[in-house]
Protein backbone atom coordinates (compact mmCIF):
# COMPACT_ATOMS: atom_id res chain seq x y z
CA UNK A 1 0.00 0.00 0.00
CA UNK A 2 1.05 3.39 -0.97
CA UNK A 3 -0.26 6.96 -0.38
CA UNK A 4 -0.84 9.57 -2.53
CA UNK A 5 0.63 12.37 -1.22
CA UNK A 6 3.29 14.04 0.85
CA UNK A 7 2.54 15.70 3.81
CA UNK A 8 1.88 13.37 6.52
CA UNK A 9 -1.48 13.14 9.26
CA UNK A 10 -0.68 12.99 12.81
CA UNK A 11 -3.53 11.65 14.70
CA UNK A 12 -4.08 12.02 18.54
CA UNK A 13 -5.23 8.76 19.84
CA UNK A 14 -7.50 8.59 23.06
CA UNK A 15 -10.79 7.42 23.85
CA UNK A 16 -12.61 7.50 20.82
CA UNK A 17 -9.74 5.56 19.12
CA UNK A 18 -8.22 3.37 21.35
CA UNK A 19 -9.52 -0.22 19.71
CA UNK A 20 -7.92 -1.85 17.08
CA UNK A 21 -10.13 -1.74 14.25
CA UNK A 22 -10.58 2.50 14.90
CA UNK A 23 -6.64 3.17 15.04
CA UNK A 24 -6.54 0.42 11.56
CA UNK A 25 -9.67 2.73 10.20
CA UNK A 26 -7.31 5.87 10.95
CA UNK A 27 -4.30 4.45 9.83
CA UNK A 28 -5.68 3.01 6.33
CA UNK A 29 -7.68 6.80 6.27
CA UNK A 30 -4.34 8.23 5.88
CA UNK A 31 -2.49 8.63 9.56
CA UNK A 32 1.03 8.44 9.02
CA UNK A 33 2.07 8.65 12.98
CA UNK A 34 0.05 8.01 16.33
CA UNK A 35 0.10 10.60 19.08
CA UNK A 36 0.06 8.99 23.12
CA UNK A 37 -0.78 12.37 24.64
CA UNK A 38 0.96 11.67 28.27
CA UNK A 39 -1.67 14.40 29.66
CA UNK A 40 -4.34 11.79 29.68
CA UNK A 41 -4.68 8.41 30.60
CA UNK A 42 -2.79 6.23 32.59
CA UNK A 43 0.49 4.37 31.80
CA UNK A 44 -1.76 0.91 30.97
CA UNK A 45 -3.82 3.06 28.34
CA UNK A 46 -0.82 4.28 26.24
CA UNK A 47 0.59 1.00 26.49
CA UNK A 48 -2.35 -1.02 25.41
CA UNK A 49 -2.62 1.71 22.20
CA UNK A 50 1.14 1.19 21.44
CA UNK A 51 0.86 -2.54 21.21
CA UNK A 52 -2.72 -2.29 19.09
CA UNK A 53 -0.81 -0.05 16.71
CA UNK A 54 2.44 -2.44 16.40
CA UNK A 55 -0.06 -5.11 15.80
CA UNK A 56 -1.25 -2.90 12.86
CA UNK A 57 1.77 -2.21 11.58
CA UNK A 58 2.70 -6.07 11.60
CA UNK A 59 -0.54 -7.34 9.76
CA UNK A 60 -0.35 -4.51 7.29
CA UNK A 61 3.67 -4.73 6.86
CA UNK A 62 3.81 -0.95 6.74
CA UNK A 63 5.77 1.18 9.48
CA UNK A 64 4.10 3.75 11.76
CA UNK A 65 5.54 6.21 13.90
CA UNK A 66 4.13 6.75 17.28
CA UNK A 67 4.89 10.08 19.22
CA UNK A 68 4.46 10.36 22.75
CA UNK A 69 3.80 13.91 24.15
CA UNK A 70 4.83 15.12 27.28
CA UNK A 71 3.22 17.10 29.20
CA UNK A 72 6.06 19.53 30.41
CA UNK A 73 5.46 21.82 33.14
CA UNK A 74 1.62 22.69 32.89
CA UNK A 75 1.10 25.25 35.73
CA UNK A 76 -2.41 25.35 37.61
CA UNK A 77 -4.58 26.49 40.55
CA UNK A 78 -5.37 24.28 43.65
CA UNK A 79 -8.95 24.18 44.21
CA UNK A 80 -12.42 26.43 45.26
CA UNK A 81 -13.73 25.76 48.87
CA UNK A 82 -17.31 26.37 46.98
CA UNK A 83 -16.98 25.24 43.53
CA UNK A 84 -16.38 28.14 40.67
CA UNK A 85 -15.80 31.60 40.95
CA UNK A 86 -16.88 34.25 38.50
CA UNK A 87 -14.08 37.14 38.39
CA UNK A 88 -15.56 40.93 37.14
CA UNK A 89 -13.25 42.79 35.44
CA UNK A 90 -11.54 45.30 37.45
CA UNK A 91 -11.98 42.82 40.50
CA UNK A 92 -8.63 42.29 42.93
CA UNK A 93 -7.86 38.97 43.23
CA UNK A 94 -4.91 37.05 44.86
CA UNK A 95 -2.51 34.03 44.07
CA UNK A 96 -0.48 32.61 46.69
CA UNK A 97 0.91 29.77 48.33
CA UNK A 98 -1.87 28.66 50.87
CA UNK A 99 -3.52 25.22 50.18
CA UNK A 100 -6.63 26.14 51.56
CA UNK A 101 -9.43 26.25 49.60
CA UNK A 102 -9.75 29.32 47.84
CA UNK A 103 -12.52 31.84 47.47
CA UNK A 104 -13.75 34.93 44.96
CA UNK A 105 -10.62 36.99 46.48
CA UNK A 106 -7.78 33.80 46.10
CA UNK A 107 -6.52 30.82 45.01
CA UNK A 108 -3.42 28.59 45.50
CA UNK A 109 -0.46 28.67 42.69
CA UNK A 110 1.57 25.67 44.15
CA UNK A 111 4.63 26.72 42.03
CA UNK A 112 6.45 29.10 44.15
CA UNK A 113 9.24 29.55 41.26
CA UNK A 114 6.57 31.49 39.31
CA UNK A 115 6.39 34.20 42.39
CA UNK A 116 10.43 34.66 42.30
CA UNK A 117 9.54 35.56 38.32
CA UNK A 118 6.55 37.46 38.16
CA UNK A 119 6.95 41.44 38.10
CA UNK A 120 4.59 43.99 38.70
CA UNK A 121 2.83 44.39 35.39
CA UNK A 122 3.26 40.95 34.18
CA UNK A 123 0.22 38.67 32.95
CA UNK A 124 -1.15 35.99 34.26
CA UNK A 125 -4.28 33.98 31.92
CA UNK A 126 -5.93 31.41 33.74
CA UNK A 127 -8.23 28.61 31.48
CA UNK A 128 -6.31 28.96 28.28
CA UNK A 129 -6.55 32.64 28.29
CA UNK A 130 -9.90 33.08 28.41
CA UNK A 131 -9.13 34.95 32.48
CA UNK A 132 -6.77 37.69 32.15
CA UNK A 133 -5.11 39.41 35.48
CA UNK A 134 -2.28 41.50 35.68
CA UNK A 135 0.19 41.68 38.58
CA UNK A 136 -0.08 44.63 41.07
CA UNK A 137 2.15 43.75 43.54
CA UNK A 138 4.05 40.46 44.22
CA UNK A 139 6.31 38.68 46.61
CA UNK A 140 7.75 35.47 47.57
CA UNK A 141 4.68 33.64 47.72
CA UNK A 142 1.82 35.78 46.62
CA UNK A 143 0.89 38.20 44.04
CA UNK A 144 -1.96 40.44 44.28
CA UNK A 145 -3.58 40.90 40.62
CA UNK A 146 -6.53 43.04 38.92
CA UNK A 147 -8.55 41.48 36.64
CA UNK A 148 -8.31 42.55 33.47
CA UNK A 149 -10.76 40.29 31.41
CA UNK A 150 -13.22 38.64 33.62
CA UNK A 151 -14.83 34.78 33.69
CA UNK A 152 -15.05 32.09 35.83
CA UNK A 153 -12.36 30.23 37.49
CA UNK A 154 -12.40 26.79 38.73
CA UNK A 155 -10.67 23.72 40.36
CA UNK A 156 -7.24 22.73 38.45
CA UNK A 157 -7.32 25.26 35.90
CA UNK A 158 -4.38 25.72 33.93
CA UNK A 159 -2.28 29.06 33.84
CA UNK A 160 0.23 30.75 31.41
CA UNK A 161 2.90 33.62 32.19
CA UNK A 162 3.63 34.01 28.59
CA UNK A 163 6.00 37.59 29.75
CA UNK A 164 8.62 35.98 31.99
CA UNK A 165 11.42 32.91 30.87
CA UNK A 166 10.26 30.81 34.14
CA UNK A 167 12.66 29.08 36.23
CA UNK A 168 10.98 26.12 36.22
CA UNK A 169 12.06 22.33 35.57
CA UNK A 170 11.43 21.51 31.66
CA UNK A 171 10.30 18.25 32.83
CA UNK A 172 8.44 17.69 35.78
CA UNK A 173 8.75 14.89 37.50
CA UNK A 174 5.85 12.86 35.95
CA UNK A 175 7.78 14.15 32.96
CA UNK A 176 10.45 12.08 33.68
CA UNK A 177 8.41 9.29 34.65
CA UNK A 178 6.56 9.32 31.19
CA UNK A 179 9.88 9.86 29.45
CA UNK A 180 11.58 6.48 30.40
CA UNK A 181 7.94 4.92 30.20
CA UNK A 182 7.68 6.19 25.99
CA UNK A 183 11.24 5.31 25.84
CA UNK A 184 11.30 1.58 26.94
CA UNK A 185 7.47 1.31 25.35
CA UNK A 186 9.35 2.06 21.84
CA UNK A 187 7.92 5.64 20.87
CA UNK A 188 10.05 6.43 18.41
CA UNK A 189 9.85 10.56 19.18
CA UNK A 190 9.14 12.11 22.30
CA UNK A 191 7.62 15.46 21.97
CA UNK A 192 8.22 18.07 24.43
CA UNK A 193 5.86 20.58 25.65
CA UNK A 194 6.49 24.16 26.98
CA UNK A 195 10.39 24.30 25.80
CA UNK A 196 11.65 27.69 26.93
CA UNK A 197 15.34 27.07 26.32
CA UNK A 198 17.93 24.70 23.88
CA UNK A 199 18.87 23.90 27.53
CA UNK A 200 15.15 22.21 28.17
CA UNK A 201 16.16 19.79 24.61
CA UNK A 202 19.19 18.24 25.58
CA UNK A 203 18.04 17.69 29.12
CA UNK A 204 15.28 15.10 27.86
CA UNK A 205 17.92 14.13 25.16
CA UNK A 206 20.51 13.09 27.58
CA UNK A 207 17.65 11.06 29.58
CA UNK A 208 16.70 9.43 26.19
CA UNK A 209 19.75 7.81 25.33
CA UNK A 210 18.97 7.93 21.49
CA UNK A 211 16.05 6.00 22.02
CA UNK A 212 13.52 8.54 20.34
CA UNK A 213 14.06 11.48 18.46
CA UNK A 214 13.43 14.83 20.42
CA UNK A 215 10.83 16.99 18.78
CA UNK A 216 10.30 20.48 20.76
CA UNK A 217 6.80 22.36 20.57
CA UNK A 218 6.75 25.59 20.26
CA UNK A 219 4.32 27.54 22.20
CA UNK A 220 5.83 29.65 24.74
CA UNK A 221 6.65 33.14 23.53
CA UNK A 222 10.58 32.90 25.20
CA UNK A 223 10.95 29.20 22.33
CA UNK A 224 9.65 31.51 19.32
CA UNK A 225 12.73 34.04 20.35
CA UNK A 226 15.56 31.17 20.49
CA UNK A 227 13.71 29.49 18.13
CA UNK A 228 17.56 29.00 16.02
CA UNK A 229 18.93 27.39 19.17
CA UNK A 230 15.92 25.28 19.57
CA UNK A 231 15.66 23.87 16.29
CA UNK A 232 19.53 23.42 16.26
CA UNK A 233 19.44 20.82 19.05
CA UNK A 234 15.84 19.58 18.03
CA UNK A 235 15.03 16.72 15.45
CA UNK A 236 11.91 17.80 14.66
CA UNK A 237 8.96 20.82 15.59
CA UNK A 238 6.00 21.53 16.39
CA UNK A 239 3.80 24.73 15.81
CA UNK A 240 1.81 24.35 19.05
CA UNK A 241 -0.79 27.01 18.08
CA UNK A 242 -2.71 26.31 20.71
CA UNK A 243 -1.41 27.24 23.98
CA UNK A 244 1.07 29.57 21.37
CA UNK A 245 -2.56 31.61 20.76
CA UNK A 246 -2.87 31.57 24.29
CA UNK A 247 0.68 33.03 25.36
CA UNK A 248 0.83 35.44 22.37
CA UNK A 249 -1.89 37.48 20.34
CA UNK A 250 -3.48 34.82 18.39
CA UNK A 251 -2.94 36.89 15.40
CA UNK A 252 1.07 36.82 15.54
CA UNK A 253 0.15 32.79 15.54
CA UNK A 254 0.21 32.88 11.47
CA UNK A 255 3.30 34.93 10.79
CA UNK A 256 4.74 32.69 13.19
CA UNK A 257 3.70 29.55 11.81
CA UNK A 258 4.90 30.47 8.29
CA UNK A 259 8.51 31.49 9.68
CA UNK A 260 8.92 28.20 11.74
CA UNK A 261 7.56 25.90 8.86
CA UNK A 262 10.39 27.57 6.42
CA UNK A 263 13.28 27.46 9.15
CA UNK A 264 12.66 23.94 9.69
CA UNK A 265 12.54 22.91 6.68
CA UNK A 266 15.81 24.59 5.37
CA UNK A 267 17.26 22.72 8.67
CA UNK A 268 15.75 19.40 7.09
CA UNK A 269 13.83 18.58 10.10
CA UNK A 270 10.37 17.73 10.09
CA UNK A 271 8.18 20.45 11.37
CA UNK A 272 4.18 19.69 12.38
CA UNK A 273 1.47 22.09 12.38
CA UNK A 274 -0.84 21.20 15.29
CA UNK A 275 -4.18 22.18 17.14
CA UNK A 276 -7.71 23.35 15.70
CA UNK A 277 -7.33 22.22 12.22
CA UNK A 278 -10.33 20.34 12.19
CA UNK A 279 -11.84 21.50 15.66
CA UNK A 280 -15.58 21.70 14.42
CA UNK A 281 -15.23 17.86 13.60
CA UNK A 282 -15.22 16.95 17.29
CA UNK A 283 -19.32 17.18 16.52
CA UNK A 284 -19.99 17.45 12.89
CA UNK A 285 -18.81 15.04 10.16
CA UNK A 286 -17.84 18.22 7.60
CA UNK A 287 -15.38 20.81 8.58
CA UNK A 288 -15.88 24.40 7.88
CA UNK A 289 -14.72 26.07 4.93
CA UNK A 290 -12.13 27.93 7.12
CA UNK A 291 -10.64 24.67 8.81
CA UNK A 292 -10.04 23.05 4.88
CA UNK A 293 -8.19 26.40 4.01
CA UNK A 294 -6.23 26.10 7.41
CA UNK A 295 -5.23 22.49 6.16
CA UNK A 296 -4.85 23.68 3.01
CA UNK A 297 -2.25 26.37 3.52
CA UNK A 298 -0.01 24.78 5.93
CA UNK A 299 0.24 22.41 2.71
CA UNK A 300 0.92 25.01 0.80
CA UNK A 301 3.55 26.73 3.63
CA UNK A 302 5.90 23.24 2.79
CA UNK A 303 5.13 21.45 6.55
CA UNK A 304 6.11 18.00 6.85
CA UNK A 305 2.39 16.69 8.55
CA UNK A 306 -0.37 18.18 9.65
CA UNK A 307 -1.92 17.00 13.31
CA UNK A 308 -5.74 16.22 14.77
CA UNK A 309 -5.92 16.69 18.41
CA UNK A 310 -9.48 16.09 20.16
CA UNK A 311 -10.85 15.49 16.40
CA UNK A 312 -9.31 11.66 16.59
CA UNK A 313 -8.87 11.64 20.24
CA UNK A 314 -11.97 12.29 21.77
CA UNK A 315 -14.00 13.59 19.05
CA UNK A 316 -17.40 11.66 16.99
CA UNK A 317 -16.11 11.51 13.72
CA UNK A 318 -12.01 10.69 13.70
CA UNK A 319 -11.79 8.44 10.61
CA UNK A 320 -13.75 11.29 8.79
CA UNK A 321 -11.22 13.86 10.37
CA UNK A 322 -8.07 11.82 9.03
CA UNK A 323 -10.22 11.12 5.49
CA UNK A 324 -10.96 15.06 5.26
CA UNK A 325 -7.09 15.48 5.75
CA UNK A 326 -6.02 13.35 3.02
CA UNK A 327 -8.17 14.40 0.38
CA UNK A 328 -7.88 18.17 0.83
CA UNK A 329 -3.64 16.95 0.95
CA UNK A 330 -4.29 15.50 -2.44
CA UNK A 331 -6.09 18.53 -3.67
CA UNK A 332 -3.83 20.87 -2.51
CA UNK A 333 -0.67 18.68 -3.96
CA UNK A 334 -2.09 18.41 -7.42
CA UNK A 335 -2.51 22.56 -7.61
CA UNK A 336 0.20 23.57 -10.15
CA UNK A 337 0.48 26.73 -7.71
CA UNK A 338 1.29 24.28 -5.05
CA UNK A 339 4.30 23.48 -6.91
CA UNK A 340 4.88 27.20 -8.06
CA UNK A 341 5.12 28.10 -3.72
CA UNK A 342 7.13 24.70 -3.06
CA UNK A 343 10.00 25.43 -5.19
CA UNK A 344 9.70 29.35 -4.95
CA UNK A 345 10.80 28.51 -1.37
CA UNK A 346 12.80 26.25 -1.58
CA UNK A 347 16.04 27.47 0.18
CA UNK A 348 18.63 24.76 0.68
CA UNK A 349 21.84 26.00 2.11
CA UNK A 350 24.05 23.04 0.60
CA UNK A 351 27.40 22.53 2.44
CA UNK A 352 28.24 18.85 2.16
CA UNK A 353 28.21 15.71 -0.48
CA UNK A 354 25.07 14.72 0.46
CA UNK A 355 23.75 18.10 -0.11
CA UNK A 356 24.88 18.18 -3.80
CA UNK A 357 23.93 14.11 -4.32
CA UNK A 358 20.37 14.74 -3.39
CA UNK A 359 19.67 18.03 -5.53
CA UNK A 360 21.25 16.12 -8.42
CA UNK A 361 18.89 13.24 -7.36
CA UNK A 362 16.11 15.47 -7.43
CA UNK A 363 17.62 17.93 -11.01
CA UNK A 364 17.82 14.37 -12.67
CA UNK A 365 14.69 13.16 -11.73
CA UNK A 366 12.57 15.87 -12.74
CA UNK A 367 14.60 16.71 -16.28
CA UNK A 368 13.56 13.06 -17.55
CA UNK A 369 10.66 10.95 -16.68
CA UNK A 370 11.70 9.09 -13.62
CA UNK A 371 9.44 7.16 -11.24
CA UNK A 372 11.03 7.73 -8.22
CA UNK A 373 14.30 8.71 -5.68
CA UNK A 374 15.24 5.75 -3.79
CA UNK A 375 17.45 6.87 -1.07
CA UNK A 376 19.13 4.05 0.85
CA UNK A 377 20.10 5.15 4.72
CA UNK A 378 21.58 4.26 7.85
CA UNK A 379 20.62 7.54 9.75
CA UNK A 380 17.98 8.97 7.98
CA UNK A 381 19.48 11.91 7.40
CA UNK A 382 19.54 11.34 3.26
CA UNK A 383 16.12 10.84 3.09
CA UNK A 384 15.88 14.81 5.53
CA UNK A 385 17.67 16.17 3.07
CA UNK A 386 16.09 14.73 -0.04
CA UNK A 387 12.78 15.74 1.48
CA UNK A 388 14.01 19.38 2.25
CA UNK A 389 14.07 19.56 -1.82
CA UNK A 390 10.08 18.76 -1.87
CA UNK A 391 11.15 16.94 -5.24
CA UNK A 392 7.78 16.32 -7.56
CA UNK A 393 9.18 12.98 -7.86
CA UNK A 394 8.40 9.95 -5.02
CA UNK A 395 10.74 9.28 -2.31
CA UNK A 396 11.53 5.80 -1.52
CA UNK A 397 13.27 5.99 2.07
CA UNK A 398 14.93 2.43 2.14
CA UNK A 399 17.24 1.15 5.35
CA UNK A 400 17.67 -1.60 7.04
CA UNK A 401 16.95 -0.26 10.37
CA UNK A 402 13.47 -0.12 11.45
CA UNK A 403 13.40 2.56 14.02
CA UNK A 404 15.16 4.70 11.62
CA UNK A 405 12.03 4.03 8.75
CA UNK A 406 9.37 4.57 11.90
CA UNK A 407 11.52 8.29 12.24
CA UNK A 408 10.95 8.98 8.78
CA UNK A 409 7.52 8.42 8.98
CA UNK A 410 7.02 11.67 9.92
CA UNK A 411 8.84 13.73 7.21
CA UNK A 412 6.92 15.31 4.07
CA UNK A 413 7.04 12.76 1.11
CA UNK A 414 8.30 9.49 2.35
CA UNK A 415 7.24 5.98 1.48
CA UNK A 416 9.40 3.93 3.74
CA UNK A 417 10.73 -0.14 3.29
CA UNK A 418 12.92 -2.16 4.86
CA UNK A 419 15.89 -3.52 3.13
CA UNK A 420 18.47 -6.24 4.10
CA UNK A 421 22.27 -4.62 5.45
CA UNK A 422 23.79 -4.12 1.72
CA UNK A 423 26.96 -5.44 0.96
CA UNK A 424 26.90 -5.15 -2.79
CA UNK A 425 26.02 -1.84 -4.91
CA UNK A 426 23.31 -4.42 -7.36
CA UNK A 427 21.72 -5.30 -3.82
CA UNK A 428 20.94 -0.97 -3.56
CA UNK A 429 19.92 -1.23 -7.32
CA UNK A 430 17.35 -4.44 -6.50
CA UNK A 431 16.02 -4.13 -3.57
CA UNK A 432 15.09 -0.39 -4.86
CA UNK A 433 13.69 -1.20 -7.91
CA UNK A 434 11.78 -4.05 -6.50
CA UNK A 435 10.93 -1.42 -3.71
CA UNK A 436 9.73 0.50 -6.88
CA UNK A 437 7.68 -1.57 -8.72
CA UNK A 438 5.65 -3.02 -5.52
CA UNK A 439 4.47 -0.08 -4.07
CA UNK A 440 3.46 0.67 -7.48
CA UNK A 441 5.74 3.33 -7.80
CA UNK A 442 7.41 2.13 -11.38
CA UNK A 443 6.99 -0.70 -14.11
CA UNK A 444 9.73 -2.97 -15.56
CA UNK A 445 10.28 -0.26 -18.17
CA UNK A 446 10.62 2.86 -15.89
CA UNK A 447 13.55 3.93 -14.58
CA UNK A 448 14.39 5.21 -10.80
CA UNK A 449 17.41 7.46 -9.14
CA UNK A 450 18.99 5.66 -6.10
CA UNK A 451 21.61 7.36 -3.87
CA UNK A 452 23.40 5.31 -1.83
CA UNK A 453 27.10 5.16 0.34
CA UNK A 454 29.94 3.50 0.13
CA UNK A 455 31.18 1.89 2.69
CA UNK A 456 27.58 0.33 3.01
CA UNK A 457 25.79 0.44 6.78
CA UNK A 458 27.60 3.60 8.04
CA UNK A 459 26.06 6.63 8.66
CA UNK A 460 27.19 9.87 6.49
CA UNK A 461 28.18 8.34 3.24
CA UNK A 462 26.12 9.10 1.04
CA UNK A 463 28.60 9.27 -1.95
CA UNK A 464 26.34 7.57 -5.04
CA UNK A 465 23.95 8.88 -7.82
CA UNK A 466 22.61 5.77 -9.97
CA UNK A 467 20.04 5.76 -12.72
CA UNK A 468 18.30 2.63 -13.33
CA UNK A 469 16.30 0.53 -14.95
CA UNK A 470 13.61 -1.33 -12.78
CA UNK A 471 13.79 -4.26 -15.16
CA UNK A 472 15.74 -7.00 -12.91
CA UNK A 473 17.11 -8.45 -16.49
CA UNK A 474 18.83 -5.13 -16.56
CA UNK A 475 20.09 -4.67 -13.57
CA UNK A 476 21.92 -8.08 -13.31
CA UNK A 477 23.44 -6.98 -16.89
CA UNK A 478 24.58 -3.69 -15.93
CA UNK A 479 25.52 -3.92 -12.28
CA UNK A 480 28.43 -6.55 -12.42
CA UNK A 481 29.50 -5.54 -8.09
P1 LIG B 1 -1.23 20.33 23.50
O1 LIG B 1 -0.16 20.97 22.54
O2 LIG B 1 -2.34 19.80 22.66
O3 LIG B 1 -0.47 19.29 24.22
O4 LIG B 1 -1.60 21.48 24.39
C1 LIG B 1 -0.49 21.52 21.30
C2 LIG B 1 -0.79 23.00 21.39
O5 LIG B 1 -0.66 23.64 22.44
O6 LIG B 1 -1.15 23.51 20.32
MN1 LIG C 1 0.14 22.85 24.25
Amino acid sequence: MRRHRNIKIVATLGPASSDYDTIRALFEAGADVFRLNMSHGSHEDHRARYDTIRKIEADLGRPIAVLADLQGPKLRVGTFAEGPQDLADGAKFRFDLDPAPGDATRVQLPHPEIFAALEAGSSLLVNDGKIRLQVDECGADFADCTVTVGGTISDRKGVNVPDVVLPLAALSDKDRGDLEFACELGADWLALSFVQRPEDVLEARELAKGRAAILSKIEKPAAVRAFPEILAVSDGIMVARGDLGVELPVQSVPPIQKRLVRQSRAAAKPVIVATQMLESMIESPMPTRAEVSDVANAIYEGADAVMLSAESAAGQFPVDAVRTMDSVARSVEIDPTYREVIEASRKADRKTVADGIVAAAREIAETTDISAICAHTQSGTTVSLVARERPRTPIIAMSPIERVLRRLCLTWGTHCVATVPLSRFREAVISAARAARDFGFATEDQQIVITAGVPFNIAGTTNILRVASCDERLINRSEQE
